[in-house]
């Protein structure tokens, strides 16, 4: 993280206690109540602002990031996110499930549509709404990102929206890799969820392929943090 310290700061990064959605804002109530020693908070992202990739979730998940503060730690689909970064030298460390791990992302860098932990995982549109100066703020922030990897349709038409690009023209496709025009390259995978996996929808091998395509796509300049 040494030379970040040189970049501006985002003009907008939620405020522990953001409370732009009252409904997000009364389940991390809820769950500060039922699990005082967890997170409950708006999960800020992990790795470096001048990684060439950013990746793109959906929101913290209850037991993952919504309890140990890291994006997509600590549940099964930073079981495999992770993996399959360490695998394409993303990342660098073992992973271990905790936000004290000591894993390092390289070049890569990891944020959610939505920063606060949804009821079923599932935000409502004015949430998504809400939470998307916050993304656009991410993207602006980066002055080095070349590819942004959406994992699923929210997070997809979210980072469009953020670059003011209508979706219709880029619709979501896994495995795609849109060029869109003066922006970085958007990549489309199928969210790395449990359900996603024991539903067949994606398997370890068809995420595996995403990454070695963004790897092989990767802008011929780019930072190495
Ligand atoms: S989801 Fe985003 S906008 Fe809504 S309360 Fe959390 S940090 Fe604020």
């Amino acid at each position: 993280m040494g030379r970040d310290r040189f970049l501006p700061r985002p003009p907008e990064a939620p405020a522990h206690d953001c409370d732009f959605c009252p409904r997000l804002v009364a389940f991390r109530a809820a769950n500060h109540n039922d699990y005082p020693d967890w997170f409950n908070a708006p999960v800020a992202s992990f790795g470096s602002r001048r990684a060439w990739l950013l990746i793109v979730g959906l929101a913290p998940g209850l037991r993952g990031a919504n309890r140990t503060s890291r994006p997509f730690t600590g549940d099964f689909a930073g079981d495999l996110l992770y993996a399959t970064l360490l695998r394409h030298g993303l990342a660098v460390g073992t992973y271990d499930a905790r936000a004290d791990d000591g894993l390092r992302l390289v070049g890569c860098r990891i944020t959610n549509a939505v920063r606060c932990v949804p009821p079923g995982n599932k935000p409502v549109a004015a949430e998504v709404a809400a939470c998307r100066r916050f993304l656009a703020a991410e993207i602006r922030s980066m002055p080095e990102l070349g590819t942004i990897l959406a994992l699923g349709v929210l997070a997809h038409s979210a980072v469009l929206a953020c670059l003011d690009i209508r979706k219709r023209l880029y619709p979501f496709r896994h495995g795609a890799l849109h060029r869109l025009p003066g922006s970085p390259v958007l990549a489309d995978s199928y969210h790395c969820s449990r359900y996603n996996t024991q539903t067949g929808r994606l398997s370890a091998a068809m995420f595996d392929d995403v990454l070695a395509r963004i790897m092989l796509s990767r802008p011929p300049v780019a930072a190495t943090l």
